[in-house]
């Protein structure tokens, strides 16, 4: 691809677009249960326009753009009063939960760090349940991060293990509410407990359940307390765009005080430019997502969101009770959030992903971890409430099919056996970059049946699973050559 020389028409240029959606999910059609929290076309016009309006004003200049503080500490505002904090807990709008967890455990680093100069690499205990996110911030970081087992049954974090865990380079525990794969809701008293003990930080992961828990619980449903009620939470992370069904780049970093939150906060005057001062990663930074969030919050208000939870929870509880009623099929714990995971002894998961896909419906399949065996994720959203009927049939009739197939589940252990040896004793990369354009394709797209593959990475090794996908992505994100 290269530039056009002349301009092209703006006809052409949005035909153009819309001509590649085709490759897409249509999620709008509801039978997407992952990725997209979608309110409806009400709340996503509200959204996009706000976002429109305020795309081009820069958060990089506060003084420049006072409307956008405004609209930052205002967000602040809500989350900490939905999340129980008082007049002192502060923080800052963030691009998503990555960006918010990367920012609370480099807080937490360089307040530790401060206090405890002589550790080189301080450490963050976590349960094998707790986001990704808190990996990639230890790896961007320096920070190591110490995972901790998780009851193999309720997939909850083990407060008793995490104790275990802690030594003099401990600087932050880690807790979910709820966690992604699976839903449930770690034990946050007992962990934040352990912290405050040891005069560790504690961060309550609450990307996914921060804003929708408070509305379960005020439905009837059993929820725990996890936020700033909890003594010894110093930390939270909430995202606006997954069930506050705000547009995406819209999440909120929430520290106890301002005392610590001062360690996530950058200026530089050292320089021949502009004085920076940043509040978070972002230095250039569009108003839309900010704009975006705000607008969708005070259009939808407090009954608003109140219904959508209504609605949430009544399919939740339906797909949970539909779903152990499929013979062959099990429910992972017991999902505490809108989100879910389902497995099979019978039947290939990542076979019965496929299948789902090609009637219609995108589920999402998780890779065993620990006493996290292979199985199918949900993450419910609004605009899947009016399918679970017809998904809870099309799921049924797909496992009896497969399970009258007698075609069982796909273990292709001796192939996982020879690949593992294959990457590790490649040092240059060429070899894993060859077997990964064999395995993907020429063009390293996602090819449409993903049940080879996924089972053959469920097979392997977790430090070959790495090397492997990394050479997906790259090779997924390399240009074509020209011809
Ligand atoms: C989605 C999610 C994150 C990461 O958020 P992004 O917005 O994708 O960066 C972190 N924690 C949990 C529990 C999540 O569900």
């Amino acid at each position: 691809m290269s530039l056009p020389s002349q301009g092209r028409s703006k006809d052409d240029v949005f035909a153009a677009l819309e001509a590649a959606r085709a490759q897409d999910f249509p999620w709008r059609d509801g039978k997407l249960f992952a990725l997209v929290f979608d309110g409806g076309r009400d709340v996503e016009e509200v959204g996009k326009k706000a976002f429109m309006a305020y795309l081009s004003e820069n958060g990089l200049d506060p003084t420049a753009f006072p409307s956008l503080r405004q609209f930052e500490n205002e967000l602040v505002g809500i989350a900490r009063k939905h999340l129980g904090g008082d007049e002192r807990v502060v923080g800052n709008f963030t691009s998503g939960g990555t960006e918010s967890i990367m920012l609370a455990v480099k807080t937490a680093r360089d307040a530790f760090r401060a206090a405890h100069p002589e550790v080189d690499t301080p450490e963050l205990i976590a349960p094998i349940t707790a986001h990704a996110a808190f990996h990639k911030a230890a790896h961007y970081l320096g920070v190591k991060l110490v995972p901790s087992p998780v009851h193999p049954e309720t997939f909850r974090a083990d407060a008793a293990a995490m104790a275990a865990l802690v030594n003099e380079r401990t600087m932050m525990v880690v807790a979910s509410a709820a966690s992604y794969a699976h839903g449930v809701i770690d034990p946050v008293e007992e962990i934040a407990a352990l912290a405050q003990a040891r005069g560790l930080y504690c961060h309550v992961d609450g990307c996914m359940g921060g804003w929708v828990l408070p509305y379960f619980k005020r439905l009837g449903a059993p929820v725990p307390d996890f936020d700033f009620r909890v003594p010894g939470v110093t930390s939270m992370s909430m995202d606006f765009h997954k069930y506050a069904l705000c547009p995406k780049g819209a999440s909120v970093v929430l520290y106890r005080d301002e005392a610590l939150r001062q360690h996530q906060l950058f200026a530089c005057s050292e320089w021949t430019g502009y004085t920076m001062i940043n509040n978070t990663i972002q230095s250039s930074k569009s108003g839309g997502p900010m704009a975006a969030a705000w607008a969708v919050l005070n259009y939808v208000g407090d009954e608003g969101y109140l219904a959508f939870a209504k609605e949430l929870l009544g399919a939740r509880d339906a797909l949970v009770s539909g779903i152990e009623q499929i013979e062959g099929l099990r429910l992972m714990g017991r999902p505490e959030m809108s989100l879910l995971a389902f497995t099979s002894d019978e039947v290939d998961v990542f076979v019965l992903c496929d299948e789902l896909k090609a009637q219609g419906w995108m589920v999402q399949p998780q890779l065993r971890f620990g006493p996290s065996q292979e199985n199918i994720h949900l993450s419910i959203n609004p605009s899947n409430t009016k399918w679970v009927g017809a998904f809870l049939s099309a799921l049924a009739e797909t496992v009896a099919k497969l399970r009258a197939s007698g075609r069982g589940i796909e273990r292709p252990i001796a192939a996982a056996e020879a690949i593992a040896a294959q990457v590790r004793s490649d040092t240059t990369g060429e070899g894993v970059r060859a077997l990964v354009s064999a395995l993907a394709g020429s063009d390293g797209g996602a090819p449409g049946e993903m049940a080879p593959i996924n089972g053959l990475l469920n097979a392997l090794p977790s430090d070959v699973q790495s090397r492997l996908l990394i050479a997906f992505v790259g090779a997924m994100f390399t240009p074509k050559a020209d011809v």
